[in-house]
């Protein structure tokens, strides 16, 4: 049996080696498009910090790994499928045959069409070469402006604060990571990193972005103009489909996957970044670009490769946490609520912290939530269990913030039950 695999990322990691646990025999032939070794862009904030060298960003710390999986790498861009001949072809010319094949191509960001996005000093920040350039240009003092205040924006920003640049940040959203917190949560979010010194603009686009030898003018369309060394844009990303156009596989946001990870043509199956797999919440499929989600879509998609059909996916939760400058931010599941349910809140702005809890009858569906940590487990298990709360619905509602009793207490219910 030969497996190929195109993509080096989590997804496609976490696949080859549950491949290689569960068919010893097989194939495993790996084609990743990047020069370096399959590495995590996780770690690339870490990386920009001098946390890490490039080496900790790696996702496997050993050179021998892959040769001692049996694991074959190849360095190679793949431009066509062609799924009816079981074959692929790279950029170079070559070609692979395969028996299953896995898409695990992640995602691209996305480049806003806004001129004067081409100079040298306007960067995005989704692969190790363009960390390396950041930090030629964001040195201590730089002035830089990041176009973004999503998910990523708000995880790399803590890099440019913590490299000592004066931070400038323009979102065009009504409030920082507007796809993952409410209005207090983000409004909170917001306040905090005004007083750690950087200055935040919402509801604001970029117009355009001026280029002269001594600095970049980065017009907003607000009237304000921003001065700045470097620009970073993390205006978000899309799935990373391109050469599968004229292909049958069938392409939604992503690669539209079922409860197998299997793509709508035999013998081809999608994971991480690039795949619109099952939602959790929803039972509808979505695409979820969180690591997390990649690595099991992975080992879900291997079991189901090797011949293990019992191994359905239970679909991904929608579920981000943020770390931004010591402040703590989450969303799982269905955080803006369901239709007809209820939902409790906690709001202590003094303390940057709020808590929003979403139900659907007595089960939590969704959680929006800042300034805590110790409680995302507790979160996550109630949502994931689906378990009914019973009594413990009301007093969520007078308390959210008792969430571990929430959970000891239904627990010990269900228990007691049996
Ligand atoms: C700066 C940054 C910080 C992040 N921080 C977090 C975080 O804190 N928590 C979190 O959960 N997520 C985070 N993410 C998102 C996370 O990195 C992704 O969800 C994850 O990498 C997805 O894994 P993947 O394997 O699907 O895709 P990727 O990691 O993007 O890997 C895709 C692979 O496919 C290869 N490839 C692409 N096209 C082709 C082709 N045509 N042929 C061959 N190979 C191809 C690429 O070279 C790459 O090896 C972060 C992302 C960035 C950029």
């Amino acid at each position: 049996m030969h497996y190929l695999i195109a993509g080096a990322g989590p997804a496609a990691i976490a696949a080859a080696e549950r491949l290689r646990k569960l068919d010893s025999d097989g194939e495993i032939t790996l084609i990743g498009a990047q020069p370096q070794p399959p590495y995590s862009r996780m770690a690339i904030p870490y990386f920009l910090t001098g946390k890490v060298g490039e080496d900790g960003t790696y996702l496997r710390r050993s050179s021998d790994h892959y040769k001692d999986q049996r694991i074959e790498l190849v360095r190679g861009e793949v431009v066509c499928v062609d799924a009816s001949a079981h074959q692929v072809t790279l950029a170079d010319g070559q070609q692979f045959n395969y028996d299953k094949l896995l898409l695990a191509t992640g995602a691209e960001p996305i480049i806003p069409p806004v001129p004067g996005m081409d100079d040298p000093r306007v960067q995005q920040c989704w692969h190790l070469e363009d960390a390396k350039k950041i930090i030629e240009l964001a040195k201590p003092g730089a002035r830089a402006v990041q176009v973004g205040a999503g998910f990523i924006g708000c995880i790399i920003l803590e890099s440019w604060v913590l490299r000592e640049v004066d931070l400038t940040v323009v979102e065009m959203g009504p409030r920082m990571v507007p796809r993952m917190l409410g209005d207090k949560a983000g409004s909170l979010l917001r306040s905090w990193c005004e007083s750690k010194g950087v200055t935040v603009h919402t509801s604001v686009r970029v117009k355009a972005i001026e280029s002269s030898t001594q600095e970049l003018q980065v017009i907003l369309d607000n009237g304000e103009t921003c001065l700045a060394d470097v620009v970073i844009v993390s205006t978000g990303v899309k799935p990373r489909v391109a050469y599968l156009a004229g292909s049958d596989i069938t392409i939604d946001q992503g690669i539209v996957v079922d409860e197998h990870m299997q793509t709508s043509a035999p013998d081809v199956y999608a994971a991480g970044d690039c795949a619109q797999g099952l939602d959790f919440s929803t039972g509808q499929t979505a695409v979820h670009a969180v690591q997390p989600t990649a690595t099991e879509h992975g080992r879900v998609a291997a079991a189901n490769m090797a011949g293990e059909n019992n191994s359905p996916y239970k679909g991904s939760l929608n579920m981000n946490v943020l770390d931004t400058l010591g402040l703590v931010t989450c969303s799982f599941g269905a955080w803006e609520g369901v239709e007809g349910g209820d939902s409790a809140e906690m709001y202590n702005p003094d303390n940057y912290q709020y808590i929003n809890l979403q139900f659907k009858d007595d089960v939590l569906v969704g959680a929006n939530s800042v300034g805590y940590h110790s409680h995302l487990g507790v979160l996550r298990g109630l949502i994931e269990t689906q378990i009914p709360l019973g009594s413990w619905k009301a007093r969520l509602q007078a308390n959210p913030i008792s969430l571990a009793d929430a959970y000891v207490g239904v627990n010990q219910a269900a228990l007691q039950k049996r």
